[in-house]
This record gives C-alpha cells, structure tokens and sequence, in this order.
C-alpha cells in the first residue's frame, strides 16, 4: 500500500546504495548468477574465487540448506512462523516460498541491512494468501531494535514457537561486536518450542585456503570471519541440537543421502530447538 511505499523510500533515502564498496549480498548475488552487484563486489568475488575455486557451489551449497532448513522446520517441527536474519537478495526459492509450499499459513518476517535488499524487498513480500511475509531494513547488530519493531509485532506472535534463521550472516560480524550476545538476545526473546539455524563458514575444512580468501576480503575493507566449530557450537548453548548436530552444510540432513565428501563446501550448520 501507498504508505509503505512511502517507508520504504525514505529508508532508501536515509541508506543510500554505495556501489564503491563490496557488500556481502551482492558477492554472493554475484556467485549465484544474480544481476544485481557492482565492479567492486564483482572484484571480491573473483579474489574468493582465486583463493578458493569452489567457493561458488559453496554458495549454492549454503542455499540448499536454506530449502532443507525450511521444509524441517515447517513440516516435522511444526513451526509457522519464521524470523531470518541478513536474508539476502531474493533468490527463488526463497525461505517463505519453501515454508508456505509445506504450510501456506506460514508467517515470515524477514530482515537485511543492505539498501540493495530493501529495494527488491516487494519480491520478498509476495506471500500465500493464508500466510503473511514482511520485511524489515535493520541491523542485527541492534537486536532490540528488530525484536520491538512494529512489523515484526504485527506478523510474529513470540508467545508462539518462531524459527529463528541465520544463515550465512554471523561471519559478517566481528567478535568485537560480540555476535554470540547479539544472537542470544533474539533467541532470549522465542518461547519454549522455538528454533534457531545457522551456517557459517569456517577455516577448519582448509585453513589455507580459507586464510587466503579472508585476507583479500579484509584487503578490500570487508569483515568476514570464519569460525571453528567450537566457536559456532557457542551460538546453540543450552538449546537441544536436532539430528545429525552440528555438521559439514551438505550432511545436514542431505536429500540424496549422505555426500561423497562433506566437507567440499567450508561452512558449519545446525539446527537446534529451545527446551
Ligand atoms: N541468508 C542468505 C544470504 C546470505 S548473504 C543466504 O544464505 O542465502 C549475508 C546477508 O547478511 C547479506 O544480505 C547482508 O546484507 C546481510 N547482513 C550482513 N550484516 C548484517 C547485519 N549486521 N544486519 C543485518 N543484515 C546483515
């Protein structure tokens, strides 16, 4: 409608799209074939790429679980309402399009700080008629801020169980802004019955590699870091892991059973469910 038309614009307004810089949605936007990137995301990439060949069908990789993720927790878990962090440029399917083919009642608020998401944002914004999708330009790093605002309080109901989402965003944040707190503050935040998922790349697979590929990313003035599995097993404290626990992203719950090798795509995954 007219008036959130007139939000958005002056969100857009108040973040302008920097085209000078490389932003993490668009590389990936880049690596999986997307239109919507810029010279200086597309040289990022291509160093990633250098480091690591396979970076982009780890990306694609990274994505599969997002469809594997969603249909858990909408079919067997049961859950009808999501909240993802740091969702990304549109790319079908996306997480609401999964969990609404399961069950079309399905509640999705969606979240990104990057102008260049918000502005495809009416792409995400395309729900089932029984169900409802919203999408909120906040930062992750002001936890509070998304949890009390207005779009979120109007599709989430937090006296009932919500997926919480985070894929492939948490290496974004340095350790310095303390993501374990940033991410406790939102499950905090879910009732009983709730679930949180995460990926997130890691240098444990092929330390070299990985070290070559964050130094030209930091080179070019990007935050990314990747963590052990202890430090990514940190995000889950005191919530129940569901099978098969924290794993290499392609032995999470694999559609075509287990993988030749696992351990092809460097990012951690799990799910687990708040007690
Ligand atoms: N979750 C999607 C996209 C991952 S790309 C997927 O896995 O397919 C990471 C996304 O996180 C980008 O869109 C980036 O803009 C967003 N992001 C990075 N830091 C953020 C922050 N502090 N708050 C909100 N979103 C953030």
């Amino acid at each position: 409608d007219g008036s959130e038309a007139m939000a958005t614009q002056q969100q857009t307004s108040s973040s302008p799209i920097d085209n000078g810089m490389p932003h993490s949605a668009r590389i990936y936007d880049y690596w999986l074939g997307g239109k919507d990137n810029f010279a200086a995301d597309r040289a990022v990439a291509e160093a990633l790429m250098t480091a690591i060949p396979t970076v982009r069908s780890m990306a694609a990789e990274n994505r599969h679980f997002v469809h594997r993720a969603a249909r858990y927790l909408a079919g067997k878990a049961g859950v009808r309402q999501f909240l993802d962090i740091g969702t990304g440029i549109p790319t079908r399917p996306n997480l609401h399009e999964v969990a609404q083919q399961v069950a079309p009642e399905t509640r999705v608020v969606y979240v990104d700080n990057d102008p260049i998401v918000l502005a495809h944002a009416r792409a995400l914004m395309i729900s089932s008629e029984q169900g409802r999708s919203e999408y909120i330009h906040a930062d992750m790093r002001q936890p509070e801020m998304i949890l009390n605002h207005r779009t979120l309080r109007e599709v989430l109901d937090l006296d009932q169980p919500v997926a919480l989402t985070m894929i492939a965003i948490l290496m974004l944040l340095k350790d310095a802004d303390d993501p374990w707190r940033k991410v406790r503050v939102l499950m905090d935040a879910l009732p009983s019955g709730s679930y949180v998922a995460i990926t997130h790349p890691t240098g444990d697979f092929n330390p070299e590699a990985v070290k070559t590929a964050v130094a030209s990313a930091v080179d070019s003035g990007m935050t990314l870091v990747p963590r052990s599995r202890d430090e990514v097993a940190r995000f889950f404290e005191g919530w129940e892991l569901v099978e098969p626990g924290i794993v290499p992203v392609m032995a999470w719950q694999p559609d075509d059973g287990e993988p030749a090798d696992p351990h092809a795509a460097y990012y951690w995954a799990g799910v687990a469910r708040k007690p």
